[in-house]
């Protein structure tokens, strides 16, 4: 770690990232590479002595050898998934926290990096119009984790052991979880590595009629049926944009579909989180406040770089009584305990050592690069950049409604439309054919062959789900260096591409 050192080196990759920024328009958004591209480029061993000048060395080969390998998540023409949104401060900020290199696995082991964690995500609560009793303010709290699926993980875990401890630790096979069929499927991994049996895991159907959310009428239908069993109602994952068409569950009323049952509500608002900035969104949380506990991902919308997911508890004794340790050597370290014992409390419910509540001892400075984030672009500033992105989805939902031969699938969520090819053009391709034509497959198939198409233009990076049985594109716009006419580009991409498709399909 030599200073001088360190500012060339820095300066070097500082150079290289802003010329990665220039140019980023020009690369094809998805490489076009083979299985094996790189692995078979590189040395099969670690060098035994760095070469002279070893960085600028590396750099080239990361522009020469591993740029063109990259998906480029931050062009301007990608809408594939949900976007990872970066910022200049984003990137500095984790430039800063790797520069830090501390560990705040305890307050005594980097009080200040506690410290800011508790008020950024209090502020980033604030923000996102969450009720106070989620906030360290308000006797709740909140942490940074890496991703949504370690939120839903530690909350299923601590739902578990709360609800063990009242029925009796044997009951842990009559858990049951629930969810709906748009929930993403992390939930089902986290629970599985929570202990609840896969028979256990209920997943509501939902339906293209009521937008693919779920039904609270179904939900204490299940409820009711499982408990009617002797089975143990534990927890509902709701979404707040759900990764297929960013369809909003009713938290209110599922949250008294539940009431009385004793059940641990957590909101998965992984994606559309962050659109709670703007007041004219705030609606979508509504009910939010009968929910155990919150989580957005600020990685995705918010540009803080990745990684970034802000869980939010109503109790965080809950969090901690599962996930907490007390008989770690370090916290009975002697200086550690007695900085403990002098420390001003920084907060209500005492101190926060964030170990407790995650499943790592070890942890990064996230707070840091969120914390810049903020002030550097203020709240009014994240709701620019979600208006920007909803104000271009709806552009480019108009640009579908508008070619005939086209449908929006379900009606545009926050900046994500979600569209297909028309049955009947399908039809009119399919007729011309030997006369096998099956109207949902042959649509299906023919909307993935427009995907693949477009893709494989390069010029724009879209992505699929299947909801109902119906194969749909989806474009997610979020990215930092989007602007309208790169929306544009994109709808003559698809356009272009379904001429010929279509045509080919009639010939
Ligand atoms: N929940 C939703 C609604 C998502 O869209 C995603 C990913 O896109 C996830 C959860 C998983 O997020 P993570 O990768 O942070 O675990």
């Amino acid at each position: 770690l030599d200073a001088d050192e360190f500012r060339r080196q820095g300066r070097l990759v500082v150079d290289f990232i802003a010329d990665y920024y220039a140019r980023i328009d020009g690369y094809p958004v998805r490489p076009a590479v083979a299985p094996g591209f790189l692995i078979r480029q590189l040395p099969e061993a670690a060098p035994a002595r760095p070469e002279p000048d070893a960085l600028a060395a590396a750099l080239r080969d990361v522009r020469d050898l591993i740029l063109p390998g990259v998906t480029h998540w931050q062009s301007p023409r990608h809408f594939a998934h949900f976007a990872a949104t970066a910022s200049n401060v984003g990137a500095l900020g984790e430039a800063l926290a790797a520069g830090l290199n501390v560990n705040p696995f305890t307050w005594a082991a980097s009080p200040a990096a506690t410290e800011l964690e508790v008020v950024v995500t209090d502020w980033l609560g604030k923000a996102l119009h969450l009720p106070e009793s989620l906030l360290f303010s308000g006797g709740g709290g909140g942490t940074l984790l890496g991703t949504s699926c370690e939120a839903m993980l530690c909350t299923i875990v601590a739902a578990r052991d709360r609800k063990l401890a009242e029925v009796g630790e044997e009951r842990i096979g009559d858990l049951v979880v629930y969810c709906s069929d748009q929930t993403h499927f992390s939930f089902q991994k986290a629970a599985r590595i929570a202990g609840i049996r896969r028979g256990n895991c209920r997943e509501i159907p939902t339906s293209r009629e009521s937008g693919f959310t779920l039904s609270p009428k179904a939900l204490a239908a299940a409820v009711r049926a499982d408990e009617a069993a002797g089975r143990v109602p534990l927890f509902l994952c709701a979404t707040v944009g759900t990764t297929p068409t960013a369809a909003v569950d009713p938290l209110r009323e599922l949250c008294a579909a539940v009431a009385g049952h004793d059940v641990w509500v957590h909101v998965d608002a992984a994606y559309a989180g962050a659109a709670c900035v703007c007041p004219e969104f705030s609606h979508v949380v509504a009910g939010v406040e009968a929910a155990e506990s919150f989580s957005t991902n600020p990685h995705k919308w918010l540009l803080a770089n990745m990684d970034c997911c802000a869980l939010w508890v109503r109790r965080p004794a809950a969090l901690t009584a599962a996930l907490g340790t007390d008989h770690d050597v370090i916290l009975k370290d002697p200086a550690a305990a007695q900085a403990q014992a002098q420390q001003q409390q920084c907060s209500d419910g005492g101190v926060v050592d964030y170990k407790d509540w995650q499943v790592a001892l070890s942890r990064r400075f996230r707070a840091l690069k969120l914390w810049l984030v903020l002030r550097c672009h203020g709240v009014e500033g994240l709701r620019g950049l979600v208006r920007a992105h909803v104000r271009m989805a709806a552009a480019f939902e108009a640009m579908v409604r508008g070619d005939a031969r086209f449908e929006v699938h379900v009606p545009r969520q926050f900046a994500l439309v979600c569209f297909r090819l028309r049955a009947v053009a399908v039809a009119v391709a399919g007729e011309k054919r030997a006369g096998d034509y099956d109207g949902v497959a042959a649509g299906n198939e023919l909307n993935r062959r427009l995907l693949e198409a477009v893709n494989a233009t390069g010029r724009v990076y879209m992505s699929s789900a299947v909801v109902g049985g119906a194969y749909i594109l989806r474009c997610a716009i979020g990215n930092s260096l989007t602007e309208e006419r790169h929306v544009r580009e994109a709808w003559s991409v698809v356009q272009e591409q379904a001429t010929a498709i279509l045509s080919a399909a009639t010939a």
